[in-house]
């Protein structure tokens, strides 16, 4: 029987990222990694408001001996592992994960489900943030490198800016680095799985606010008022229209309308109307003409029925592009990780991701561990998918050392005695914002 997402119970049938990453880092035991996990599942907390998670991750850091900076971005926590020479030979490089949870009631009834009504870890950023406490408890115990990691645990991924505060706030200033790090897990990537590439991994986020001023009046004396309900429905319609013939179709764009708010009452002509919703692309030039166009519909909308325009568009984060030589790196780790089979292409995804402003600030990149196709669920899982921001996700714990392992090699990759470790000077730019591979565009919800 297939489950509601359409997959069949065992087709990941994948046991290999335990195996691989014990292989790879032979003193993980995975039981307390998996009860760290769910212990932060069951205390989800939104932006910035991640005290209790933050206190348990630098209690970790430091009950390992690993040196704790709190307060940076309010609730971030960073742990900084210096390497056999003592960071001597003043090279670093950054890992980073999120900590933060949504607003979303959990469908899930199992143990670990959330203990915080309306809160939830639904993007697995409980995940995130135990792989890198266990890569951070086998480097301080190991440190079979030179140089110094600095382990970023950051707050509020999911829309509240944490990443930009931190870059602000002068997290690369603090703690200067060759390279920055991040991993988010990716449903629908076979578990074992792991993908790096170069260049545009996740598109712009961007919100807009469109309302229409009628004149509001008795539903039956409709010609007397200014209706703004059907005015705002020709607007909807006219902005699926600047995606579908406006921009070149080798551009790659999403306009959604999420929100449509009017009227209180059924024999009441309401006096306004107001459309919501996000706007994701890749190119900044593409972007602009976008703004420029649903403006024009919507203003030119209103005026031919003598309602008044307000239009408001706010761009949230950019889009997040991987550098070529740190995302080539991290492609070689994986490989030894996982071998070629389990090394995938990344292919570009519409959803967006704050870790773009570090990696604007920083050399860097981004990559995805294969969270399965939720063959992983527990008993009493919520029905539906495992998807990102779905009511019944769950990370799937049988990542965890894999994620750690990933981190561990970085390390002893760039700053250990292997031949990958990559030159000290400069840094390739990153390329422009354009997929390299438009028809391999995936769907998905990380970030904002
Ligand atoms: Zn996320
Ligand atoms: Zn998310």
């Amino acid at each position: 029987m297939r489950s509601p997402d359409g997959t069949a119970p065992g087709d990941t049938g994948v046991p290999g990222p335990v195996r691989v990453a014990r292989a790879a880092a032979p003193d993980f035991d995975a039981a307390p990694m998996v009860a760290l996990r769910r212990d932060l599942h069951a205390h989800p907390e939104l932006g910035f408001e991640e005290r209790r998670t933050s206190d348990v991750v630098a209690a970790r850091l430091a009950a390992w001996g690993i040196p704790v900076q709190r307060g940076l971005a309010r609730t971030g926590v960073i742990g900084i592992v210096h390497g056999r020479d003592g960071g001597a030979c003043g090279r670093a490089i950054g890992l980073r994960a999120d900590m933060d949870a949504l607003p979303i009631a959990e469908h899930n009834r199992f143990a670990h489900a959330s203990r915080h009504a309306g809160v939830m870890h639904a993007c697995g950023h409980d995940g995130h943030t135990a792989m890198l406490l266990a890569a951070a408890q086998h480097l301080a115990r190991h440190r079979r490198f030179d140089g110094t990691v600095v382990l970023i645990f950051q707050p509020a991924e999911e829309g509240r800016g944490g990443a930009q505060a931190m870059v602000a706030e002068g997290l690369f200033e603090r703690h200067p680095m060759e390279a920055v790090f991040g991993l988010h897990n990716w449903p629908g990537y076979p578990a074992g799985s792991l993908a790096c590439s170069p260049g545009p991994v996740m598109a712009s986020a961007n919100v807009f606010r469109i309302v229409v001023h009628g004149v509001g009046g008795h539903a039956a004396g409709a010609y007397l008022a200014i209706d703004p309900v059907p005015v705002a429905c020709q607007i909807v319609a006219g902005l699926q229209h600047v995606v579908a013939r406006n921009k070149s179709p080798l551009d790659t764009a999403v306009v959604s309308v999420t929100m449509l708010h009017a009227g209180e009452a059924r024999n009441v002509i309401p006096d306004r109307c107001t459309i919501e919703g996000t706007v994701r692309a890749y190119r900044g030039e593409v972007l602009d003409l976008i703004e420029r166009r649903m403006r024009e519909v919507a203003e030119h909308g209103c005026a031919a029925y003598g309602a008044r325009c307000e239009f408001e568009f706010i761009r949230r984060a950019p889009p997040l592009v991987n550098h070529e030589r740190e995302a080539r790196f991290a492609a070689r780790v994986i490989e030894r990780l996982v071998g070629p089979s389990m090394a995938r292409p990344q292919e570009p995804a519409m959803a967006s991701e704050d870790f773009a402003f570090m990696l604007q600030a920083q050399a860097g990149a981004y990559a995805f561990i294969g969270n399965g196709d939720g063959a992983h669920r527990l008993p009493d899982h919520g029905a539906g998918p495992c998807m990102l921001h779905n009511p019944s996700y769950d990370f799937n714990d049988a990542l965890l050392p894999l994620g750690a392992a990933y981190w561990i090699g970085l390390v002893e990759g760039w700053l250990g005695d292997g031949a990958e470790a990559p030159s000290t000077t400069g840094s390739a730019p990153a390329p422009a914002a354009t997929p390299s591979r438009p028809s391999a565009t995936a769907t998905g919800t990380a970030g904002a």
